[in-house]
């Protein structure tokens, strides 16, 4: 049966080069929009990035160029990264398409329409890296806590969506829904801010345009440009068709937020009311991550330790930092990356485990079975521990991801190579192949770890693309992805073809040196 799987990145704001932090969340919705097309679902992936406000406005004066050419560069950096890193999303969206802003003015028209927009003065304390006023618990030391800059004093006139006499409601559909907003520390985070009424307004959702011309106009007000975020968050609506697209409804249905905690408010408290106030149903859930520290520090443009993708994958291979992002980090809690741990991990699990198997597999198959995959004879009590599992691994990997568990499917998978390891070293077919009456048994064995080989190849498909394709080619199955079904294909024992020519190949992930100031 097919399932819909409509899933999101955040849309990345446009004053920054993509970073370790951009790309754990990309990675994480390419791997599992990966997986749900191999499981044969209707998938669509989002990402894009977006392009209004005060900061945009801001960079662009600085760099003497307008806004719509600063947006333009920095989105194109963006996308160029991501498509260098292969990833596989349906749609690169901009807030600043023409289609989007015009959908954005629709659903202003249509919240104004009833009611639910109003206009007021108002002054306040504003911070423009937040660029929205501030409330009480966004201020320490009279810093804004988030950009460690003092707000300025503004008054201004605004309009403003009422947020706060949809809270109980909000609370009461979060209540009943546990997992709405997920880890449950997130769910409680914004139970948290509901309950602290007083310390969220209603929304302020205008700028004038004496003050900032760079967004999308009010339609009911053309003095007055639309705030970032309500222009913002309405892209998950635009890139699936909203309002009539032949896709929207089926994919709305079905959409999953992921998202680091640093933008839990505006997706846990703003985005549900928003979609309320247009009569839309809210999403299925919101799934947030942590952060990435580097080298035990917060990432910061002024430290310099952003890390680059393109940079990483220059040096160790897009794969090499795709597993360590998903094996390290646990969806949901803080985690640390070093150069340093990324050689380590790559060098012990790709490197020295998988790269061997694959090498050692492929290296006897040449030897001792002409490079053609052998025909296997009777299984023994070890090769049916083998098939028990492949068909084991394959469904904690479907579990695991499906739960957003991306380490626990990594460790299976890497579970399941040792238990090959361990079973070659005790067939040891480099021993037996040495007396011609172990030639049934030799064939069994060397059939047996190319198929496990193949079973490993589908099960990281997702995960690890290019490497898999790479097993893959080598086993003669240069295809198999296209028909493949997860997470059954891979553990259904027996797929692949006697007479399969085979390759060699050079090492998947030659070994790196450990630099020699690192701890
Ligand atoms: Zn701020």
């Amino acid at each position: 049966m097919s399932d819909t799987f409509y899933a999101t990145t955040p849309i990345y704001y446009v004053n920054a080069e993509p970073h370790i932090g951009h790309t754990y969340t990309t990675v994480i919705l390419d791997t599992l929009a990966r997986y749900h097309r191999l499981a044969g679902d209707d998938t669509f992936f989002l990402t894009g990035t977006d392009e209004h406000g005060d900061k945009i406005a801001e960079i662009a004066a600085q760099r003497g160029a307008s806004p719509q050419e600063t947006a333009d560069e920095y989105s194109a950096a963006f996308r160029s990264t991501w498509e260098a890193l292969g990833f596989s999303f349906d749609r690169f969206i901009r807030t600043t398409d023409p289609g989007h802003q015009r959908v954005v003015q629709e659903i202003l028209q249509k919240v104004y329409d009833a009611g639910e927009i109003y206009f007021q003065e108002y002054e306040g304390l504003y911070c423009v890296g937040c660029e929205r006023f501030l409330t009480d618990r966004d201020i320490e030391g009279g810093l804004c806590r988030d950009h460690e800059r003092a707000p300025e004093k503004r008054r201004e006139s605004n309009y403003f969506l009422r947020i706060t006499s949809h809270f109980s409601w909000l609370a009461g559909y979060i209540e009943e829904h546990p997992d709405f907003i997920r880890p449950e520390r997130y769910r409680n985070e914004a139970l948290a801010m509901l309950r602290e009424e007083s310390g969220l307004g209603d929304l302020c959702i205008s700028r004038p345009k004496e003050r900032l011309e760079w967004g999308i106009e009010l339609p009911f007000d053309p003095d007055y440009v639309c705030y970032v975020w309500f222009d913002a968050l309405i892209n998950y609506l635009t890139g699936v068709g909203y309002p009539d697209g032949p896709d929207f409804e089926r994919y709305w249905g079905a959409v999953e937020h992921f998202v680091a905690k640093d933008i839990l408010k505006p997706h846990a408290i703003f985005w549900p009311i928003m979609l309320k106030t247009m009569g839309l149903p809210v999403y299925q859930h919101l799934n947030v991550h942590g952060y990435w520290s580097v080298d035990g520090r917060k990432i910061s443009k002024s430290l310099g330790n952003m890390v680059s993708p393109i940079a990483m994958k220059e040096r160790y291979g897009f794969d090499a930092f795709r597993y360590f992002l998903l094996r390290e980090m646990v969806f949901g809690l803080d985690a640390t990356f070093s150069e340093t741990a990324l050689i380590r991990r790559t060098n012990a699990d790709l490197a020295n485990n998988l790269g061997n198997l694959v090498s050692r597999t492929l290296n006897m198959t040449a030897l001792f079975a002409g490079g053609e995959v052998p025909k296997a004879g009777e299984p023994g009590d070890l090769e049916r521990e083998i098939q028990a599992a492949a068909s084991g691994a394959a469904a904690r990997v479907d579990a695991s991801i499906r739960s957003y568990e991306f380490h626990r499917a990594l460790e299976a998978i890497f579970e399941f190579l040792d238990c090959v390891n361990r079973y070659l070293e005790t067939r040891a077919p480099w021993k037996a192949a040495k007396d011609p009456a172990n030639a049934d048994q030799v064939a069994t064995t060397l059939y047996t770890s190319c198929e496990a080989l193949r079973v490993i190849a589908l099960l990281l498909a997702a995960f690890l693309p290019e490497t898999a394709a790479e097993i893959l080619a080598r086993l003669g199955i240069p295809d198999a992805l296209q028909t493949a079904r997860l997470p059954d294909d891979a553990g259904r024992w027996g797929v692949l073809e006697p007479g399969t020519a085979t390759s060699k190949g050079a090492a998947l992930f030659p070994r790196v040196e450990v630099p020699e100031k690192a701890d």
